[in-house]
């Protein structure tokens, strides 16, 4: 395969009208690259990857969106048009939200270049509402959309913790294979064949390790069990994003340094996966 040639390129998406409980995340893009600047860590991977080396991966800088609820075609328009681009011209993209309703317009533009896409979704949140509170573009909307277009081959949901009866129904119209918390460890299920996508919610993670986030949802995944799952998904990894990072509800910018951990060990399985 020839994904070696695919670099993985940082997008932030600063949107976040789409949040049904508070807004923030679409402050999130500049306060995760600081964090991966800082000088407190260095910038090799856990799994050995030097994303310090040169050209190792590339930053497309936010985009500029109205963020107003009134132009969110508009801006869903804006985030597909550059996803797609970014896919032309060698990129794998991976976002930086944003809220979770991102992930829609971005998995269209990557379904227009895999027609065989698996997501690997880490979440404690299903997001498989058919509507909520009036909007079928809520971030807690974005999987059923995927789906209801025919835009991914396969979902996978990891981590989740707030199933109730209407997104257990969507969850098996759909088929969708969800491996809820409790259920937890999974790694034998995220070998994958063909091109995966990884969508990594913060409000997987528990609200101890992370509280900078809109919907705090205990007994979550710790970073260690977190980073364990994202370096045994096996597969070519063609793109991903990190949302719902809130930094109005961060401490310390702590929850901005998970944020960055994991685009980290993002990068470096993205860069692996196209090595081997
Ligand atoms: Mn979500
Ligand atoms: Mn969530």
């Amino acid at each position: 395969m020839n994904s070696k040639l695919r670099r993985p390129t940082l997008l932030g998406i600063p949107l976040d009208v789409n949040s049904s409980f508070l807004p923030g995340a679409a402050l999130a893009p500049g306060k995760i690259r600081e964090a991966l600047r800082s000088a407190a860590s260095n910038e090799w991977t856990e799994s050995g990857v030097d994303l310090g080396a040169p050209g190792a991966f590339a930053d497309a800088g936010d985009l500029k969106l109205s963020n107003s609820r009134e132009k969110v075609e508009e801006d869903f328009a804006e985030i597909e048009r550059t996803v797609r681009g970014l896919i032309e011209s060698g990129g794998n993209p991976v976002s930086l939200g944003g809220d979770h309703s991102i992930t829609y317009p971005i998995v269209k533009a990557f379904a227009q270049r895999y027609s065989d896409l698996s997501i690997l979704h880490f979440d404690a949140h299903p997001d498989l509402y058919a509507e909520f509170e009036g909007s079928r573009v809520s971030h807690a909307c974005p999987f059923a959309r995927i789906l209801e277009d025919g835009l991914a081959s396969r979902l996978v949901q990891v981590g989740i913790r707030t199933m109730n009866g209407h997104q257990r129904q969507q969850a098996a119209r759909f088929g969708v294979e969800v491996i809820e918390m409790k259920s937890l460890p999974a790694y034998e299920r995220l070998k994958i064949h063909g091109p995966a996508y990884i969508s990594f919610d913060m409000d997987v993670l528990d609200p101890a390790f992370a509280a900078g986030i809109s919907h705090r949802e205990p007994g979550g995944m710790s970073v260690r069990e977190a980073i364990a799952h994202l370096h045994a998904i096996s597969g070519m990894i063609v793109g991903a994003d990190v949302v719902e990072y809130n930094p109005g509800q961060d401490v310390s910018d702590l929850t901005a340094t998970v944020a960055a951990k994991i685009v980290k060990e993002i990068l470096g399985q993205m860069i692996a996966a196209g090595e081997e």
